[in-house]
């Protein structure tokens, strides 16, 4: 398998990169690779690159960038607002999210949300393992936690919000998110709203509904946990607003001939 890595340096062809301390001790110590092998690099930016090992021992490397892979591009504009979970299931959240291709994350701290601390530097490194690992060329962006009432008194209202509604009346998911896209003014930004493990609050509820750039939605008879809620409404989105109809980038070819990637 070839290693694609995400590095926060500048790359153009021709580059020769320095491996940052994550790279050298992916590329030394977990995938075991020596001087002259062959990688591939995103920035998030630039686009993807092809690259190559140019010197590597155990305290510093450098990777030359030999071609461009792909041109960069974007994912549709989702902010996925969730309500912080416990441990095992934010960190499920942020890699699936991340591979199902939302554009950033923003933690709200709701009336009955029990997880009180976020490791954000956690979760960020978390998105960009699971972007290295899912061909995206962008890495969601991780917000600092904020308040429901400063995400509803502060948010933007151009950016319309897919409220997931474990109580009271919401369209079913599906025939939502299609009504919306039949709006003469469709909105292009967007952002899913999940409640935390213990629901939202009949209040908040109530509050949001009262709001024009709410559109409630149910997603079906089971109360589903938190993270599968989000999961589940960011698939549908993908569906029927987002990117859904597109194609992998290729399938996953070695880099070059074609002779070298079946390891
Ligand atoms: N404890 C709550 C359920 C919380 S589920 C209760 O028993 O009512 C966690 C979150 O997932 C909810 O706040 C909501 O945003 C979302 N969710 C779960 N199931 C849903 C469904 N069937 N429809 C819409 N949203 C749902």
């Amino acid at each position: 398998m070839i290693p694609r890595l995400y590095i926060k340096q500048s790359l153009a062809v021709g580059a020769i990169v320095p491996a940052d301390e994550r790279a050298l001790h992916y590329l030394r110590n977990v995938m075991r690779r020596a001087t002259g092998d062959p990688l591939v690099l995103f920035n998030g930016r630039d686009g993807e690159f092809e690259a190559e090992i140019a010197s590597l021992d155990k305290r510093k490397g450098a990777l030359k960038v030999t071609r461009l892979r792909r041109t960069q591009d974007s994912v549709p504009d989702l902010v996925l607002c969730f309500a912080p979970l416990k441990k095992d299931a934010v960190d499920f959240l942020v890699e699936k999210a991340t591979e199902l291709g939302v554009a950033a994350f923003q933690p709200v701290m709701t009336r009955r949300t029990a997880a009180s601390r976020l490791n954000i530097d956690r979760l960020r490194a978390n998105a960009i393992e699971a972007a290295e690992q899912t061909e995206r060329l962008t890495i969601p962006e991780v917000r600092a936690p904020i308040s429901f009432d400063t995400l509803v008194s502060s948010w933007e209202p151009t950016r319309h919000i897919i409220l997931c509604a474990e109580a009271g009346p919401a369209l079913p998911i599906a025939d939502a998110l299609k009504a919306l896209t039949l709006h003469v003014r469709a909105p292009n930004a967007w952002a899913i709203l999940c409640g935390p493990e213990g629901g939202f609050h009949v209040s908040e509820l109530d509050r949001l509904r009262t709001l024009p750039f709410v559109t409630p939605v149910g997603l079906g008879p089971r109360i589903l946990r938190a993270d599968t809620a989000a999961l589940t409404a960011l698939a549908v989105f993908q569906a029927i607003l987002g990117d859904g109809t597109l194609r992998p980038p290729h399938p996953m070819m070695p880099i070059g001939t074609g002779a070298d990637g079946a390891e």
